[in-house]
């Protein structure tokens, strides 16, 4: 494709380090292939019709050192919908393989996304731009290379809200409508009906996923192998100094435990990612591919959003941490052969379960308001308390919300009525508590306040900590759904209004209360809320 010049985004600076360090594909042509020996492909986007800006993320683009005026040209979304390079950028697919649902799937690749290139922002930090749906790559296999506007709306909010929660994530710069209608048979039932193209412009310091190793090991290419952990080191952990044998097993430590905190902070604001392949696990333990994710309504771990996965619930909520544990497995066999002694390996991956028992035994001490975790008398709390919420249908997000509002001092004299009285709105059906259920409550509740009374802090400042782990907001199913119809009608208000909402989702911010309600009736059935498909 040809650079336009001049334009105003030329003062990014682009440091293509991926592409310079690494095996090309040498075929230039672009067709769905095989691609041995390399780690990537060069690919330019396909060109859309009549690409429209629906939204952008100002932090993302200060961050690139991107002004709201730039934002504002058509350099930008022309740009941001692959229709025009920039100097500097230098487009690719990557290859990856996977398992995929515990199988060994082979070679995917990017099928639908295209790397434009590493820009190197004014303090000196490194950021991978990435299409999303910008046309068909070597990769493709046998879709389309596209993706619609539902599933964009659902990536370019929910990686902002994240960040924003504090739960490590790749991000989005842009979300563009591409003029283009694309094909989805949305629950591959023989129903395909057109749909609004669109693309989203991800960012993250690196797009490497587990499959990138993987592909290589699998193909025996060790040489090519080596040079992608060798980038990955000085590119993503410079950290740890120059590779050496020693070097891989300390970024593999850290690989795993990265991945234990994003897992405990999955958990913390009940978020459910639908597809753990291996495929879709960052190197760098940061959320990545927003497909059929969703967020836990009421408390159910056996939940997940995916129906392509309603058989074995594979990637349910409460099954994440044994499946990140399974796929670090499968990324520590496929550093195994660049290693004499693979000892150290799994010593390294032992270390998950500790990490994540601790973090999230943390993570729920924060979210009961205690001071630290004490195990003789938190342990059972947790367990009876998390045994307990699936009982009947609780909100979540409500009832750990409603919980900082528990006043200490109700201890002793409370009526039984008076303590479930204040979590009243967390549950779906208030009015079908049973007697043993309310019995049950009212002694965890009474167990909860003591505990309560043993640790100084005020009530104020226990409801301020508790607040800032448990949010007010996050991107729940059904306000997705809002959004994404109202952007098909054309109408991008919502969208911008809920970037703006996440932005904030600790904040109570009057007038939004709406946002934060349970999922209503007519929610509970519907496509898109709570039951969702790869089809994207
Ligand atoms: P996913 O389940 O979305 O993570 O995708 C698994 C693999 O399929 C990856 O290699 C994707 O790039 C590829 N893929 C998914 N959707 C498409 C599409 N519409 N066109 C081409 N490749 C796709
Ligand atoms: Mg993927």
């Amino acid at each position: 494709m040809q650079v336009d010049a001049p334009t105003q985004l030329n003062t990014l600076r682009f440091d293509n380090r991926f592409v310079g360090g690494l095996p090309a594909d040498p075929e230039g042509e672009n067709y769905r292939r095989q691609v041995p020996k390399a780690c990537f492909s060069r690919v330019d986007p396909t060109q859309v019709p009549a690409p429209r800006l629906v939204a952008h993320s100002h932090e993302m683009a200060a961050e690139l050192g991107i002004s709201e005026t730039e934002v504002a040209s058509d350099d930008f979304v022309q740009v941001f919908a692959g229709n025009r390079l920039i100097e500097g950028m230098d487009p690719f697919a990557m290859c990856y393989g996977g398992h995929q649902f515990g199988n060994w799937a082979g070679q995917l690749g990017d099928g639908r996304a295209i790397n434009l290139g590493e820009i190197v922002n004014a303090e000196g930090r490194r950021w991978m731009l990435q299409l999303k749906g910008a046309g068909p790559t070597p990769y493709s296999r046998t879709a389309d290379g596209l993706a619609v506007l539902r599933s964009s709306v659902r990536e370019f909010l929910c990686s902002e809200a994240m960040h924003h929660l504090g739960v490590p994530t790749t991000r989005a710069l842009s979300l563009v409508m591409t003029g283009n209608a694309v094909v989805r048979d949305m629950f591959y039932d023989g129903h395909p009906k057109e749909e609004p193209g669109a693309i989203v412009c991800r960012v993250s310091p690196s797009f490497t996923r587990f499959g990138n190793f993987q592909i290589h090991a699998s193909r025996g290419e060790l040489d090519v192998l080596r040079k992608l952990v060798d980038h990955t080191i000085r590119t993503d952990f410079p950290e740890l100094g120059n590779p050496t044998p020693d070097t891989i097993v300390e970024m593999y430590g850290e690989v795993v435990r990265r991945t234990a905190v994003m897992i405990v902070d999955w958990m913390r604001v009940g978020f459910v990612h639908g597809v753990m392949n291996t495929d879709n696990m960052s190197i760098l333990g940061l959320t990545i591919d927003y497909g059929p994710y969703g967020w836990l309504e009421d408390y159910n771990p056996d939940w997940t959003p995916n129906t392509t996965d309603a058989g074995g619930r594979r990637y349910r909520y409460g099954h994440q941490p044994q499946i990140a544990q399974w796929n670090l497995m499968m990324l520590g066999n496929a550093f195994a052969p660049l290693l004499e002694d693979v000892a150290p390996l799994q010593q390294a991956l032992d270390g998950f379960s500790k990490s994540c028992e601790e973090g999230w035994n943390t993570a729920l001490a924060r979210k009961l308001g205690f001071e630290s975790f004490r195990r003789a008398t938190d342990e059972e709390l947790k367990t009876d308390l998390l045994a307990l919420l699936p009982q009947v249908e609780t909100d979540m997000t409500i009832f750990f919300r409603k919980l900082a509002n528990i006043e200490k001092a109700t201890a002793n004299d409370a009526d039984d009525a008076d303590l479930l009285a204040p979590m009243i709105d967390a549950y779906y059906q208030p009015e079908n508590l049973t007697d043993e259920y309310r019995t049950r409550f009212h002694q965890w509740m009474r167990r909860y306040l003591a505990r309560l009374g043993e640790d100084e802090t005020p009530d104020k400042v226990r409801r301020e900590r508790m607040n800032a782990v448990n949010p007010r907001y996050v991107l729940r199913n059904w306000v997705a759904q809002l959004a994404i119809d109202k952007a098909e009608e054309g109408d991008f208000a919502l969208v911008n209004e809920l970037l703006e909402l996440l932005r904030h989702p600790y904040d109570e911010q009057p007038g939004k209360e709406e946002y934060a309600q349970k999922r209503p009736e007519w929610a509970r059935h519907r496509a898109g809320c709570s039951m969702l498909s790869c089809s994207s």
